[in-house]
């Protein structure tokens, strides 16, 4: 569009309404950044601004939504403010609620949904390329993913947009406004930087190991040669900037003294982290299946049963077997702590402890479990959750949507004609095209689905709160994108195709039948010709 047209009011709004969004995205990084660092007066203040700018942006380009989560943000930072500062559990439950939301929310345009609009936290790739039709095409490409890449076409383009914003992860070719002059700029923008970015090179044709090695002092971590495709490299984008987790920690503390598990759910709290205070260890595996905690804080001494006690009643369900459990106590006797450590506690804490003790000892422990856990669940060629999981999942997920009267609806997909990927292009081929769609899914739907491996080339997806209208309208939009993906390979491109079938939860249908149901659906979709989505139908 240029200046000359004259916009619609529609598009105008549209136009300042991409302000709300950059908005959005400053209060959830900021929001991020309080979770991983301390909780402190500045951060607070920071994130205050952040919101109420975000409020103001709303109202003036009415976004309803954005306005409303800015709203309720504001309230709760007053409220934090209100208590000189001091968080507690359940202010930090509500902000966090209020940003899961925040980050799931797009642009609204008219009645219609934006479907353009990039998940808020995506800041975009630095795409610096010898041929600017090659960046181009690529950025094109991973748009297809929901990555927002900007191809840039000078050294000067390129310092300029590292002043105005960081991005996620930058793509240097080594000859990139000169021979090896890639390397020099990529080394001199680093090195101004407190934080290094991701930054990867880039070569068409292979290299001598002087230009790998001045990569790797450029802080290069990871070089690609050959033809670039965008599957791989997001994949390797993925890893290098972790992908945000701005769950807060959640602590159960059981202790028979009320002072001291206030004491310690103060320190947490004043950390972010939220917290739970049980004093009547009795009840210990219901607050566990209902609150899921990262991690358990447990007196050694109570009266009705001692914490090792405990520990091993816990360790006896198979579900919490890795959560981790610290003992807080006043014993100093270290065969007793030995002693306590060995049924099943993880750490020992002695009173008194210092509270960055404590918070540091905490988020250490809760972050490892929350990477074993991880693993424990996860498919490692794709990092979707595995079959077993998936289906425990999915269980969860009928529990709760039959508890609120919700629908659910369930998804088996299904690669077409794998076999033939495999056959022509070879196994590896194959591999690519499995883990593009395990990231296509993840890019594409919402947090709140669990998507999963289910077999070879089967995944399927667990969707609460969604009527399987709404679910083959969201699948099958999917569907037709990933069709117009195009693998580089030998001889030619490669796409692929995938079908998949529906089911919704019925009145008293257990997760079995569903899962069944899905899977007749699907088999339809293929009998039916394939690259469709079916919704079952009884009869
Ligand atoms: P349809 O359209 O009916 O689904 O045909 P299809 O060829 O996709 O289905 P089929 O189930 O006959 O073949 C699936 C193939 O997927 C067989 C198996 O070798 C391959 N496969 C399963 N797991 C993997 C994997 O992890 N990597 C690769 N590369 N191939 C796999
Ligand atoms: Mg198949
Ligand atoms: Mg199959």
């Amino acid at each position: 569009m240029t200046e000359h047209e004259d916009p619609s009011r529609d598009k105008l709004k549209q136009h300042f309404a991409k302000r709300v969004i950059h908005q959005a995205r400053q209060v959830l990084e900021i929001w991020q950044r309080l979770q991983r660092n301390q909780w402190n007066e500045d951060g607070l203040q920071e994130l205050s601004e952040a919101a109420l700018l975000l409020q103001r942006y709303a109202e003036r380009f009415e976004q309803a939504e954005h306005m409303q989560l800015a709203q309720g943000i504001n309230r709760n930072l007053q409220a934090v403010s209100d208590n000189r500062g001091r968080l507690n559990s359940e202010l930090i439950n509500e902000l966090n609620q209020l940003m899961q939301r925040l980050s799931r929310t797009g642009l609204r345009h008219g009645d219609r949904f934006e479907q353009t609009v990039l998940p808020p936290l995506r800041k975009p790739v630095y795409l610096a390329l010898q041929h600017l039709e090659r960046a181009e095409h690529l950025a094109r490409q991973l748009e297809f993913f929901g990555m927002n890449a900007q191809p840039l076409d000078s050294a000067n383009a390129f310092r300029a947009a590292m002043l105005e914003r960081h991005p996620a992860a930058i793509l240097m070719e080594v000859d990139f406004s000169g021979p090896g002059a890639g390397v020099q700029l990529a080394e001199s923008v680093q090195a101004g930087l407190e934080h290094k970015l991701p930054l990867l090179f880039y070569s068409h044709d292979d290299t001598d190991t002087p230009t790998r090695l001045a990569a790797v002092r450029a802080g290069g971590q990871e070089f690609f040669t050959g033809t670039l495709d965008a599957s791989s490299l997001l994949e390797r984008i993925e890893v290098l900037t972790h992908v945000a987790q701005y769950e807060p920690y959640r602590v159960l503390i059981i202790d028979d003294s009320r002072a001291q598990a206030t004491h310690t759910e103060r320190v947490l709290n004043s950390a972010g982290i939220v917290t739970r205070v049980l004093i009547e260890p009795i009840q210990a595996l219901g607050a566990l299946a209902e609150f899921q905690p990262d991690l358990i804080i447990l007196d050694m001494y109570m009266p009705d049963c001692s914490g090792p006690e405990l520990a091993k009643v816990i360790r006896h369900n198979d579900r919490y077997v890795s959560v981790p459990i610290i003992y807080l106590s006043a014993e100093d006797d270290l065969d007793k702590q030995l002693d306590a450590m060995s049924e099943g506690g993880d750490d020992f804490l002695t009173k008194p402890i210092k509270p960055r003790h404590l918070i540091a000892t905490v988020r250490n422990r809760a972050a490892r479990a929350r990477n074993l856990k991880a693993r424990m669940v996860r498919d490692s060629l794709t990092g979707l959750y595995n079959h077993t999981h998936t289906l425990q999942l999915l269980e969860d997920a009928r529990y709760r949507a039959q508890r609120d009267g919700q629908p659910l609806s369930f998804a088996m997909l299904d690669i077409d004609f794998f076999k033939k990927v495999n056959d022509n292009y070879g196994h590896p081929m194959g591999d690519r095209v499995i883990k593009s769609l395990a990231l296509f899914l993840k890019q594409r739907l919402r947090k709140s689905d669990s998507i999963g491996r289910y077999g070879g080339e089967e995944f399927a997806v667990v969707m609460p709160g969604t009527d399987a209208a709404t679910a083959h309208q969201v699948l099958d939009g999917i569907r037709q994108r990933f069709a117009e993906i195009h693998y580089p390979a030998q001889q030619q491109d490669l796409s692929c195709t995938f079908s998949g079938g529906i089911a919704q939860l019925g009145e008293g249908m257990d997760s079995k039948a569903l899962s069944q149901q899905a899977d007749q659906a699907l088999y339809m979709a293929k009998h039916g010709g394939r690259n469709r989505i079916e919704v079952f139908r009884a009869g």
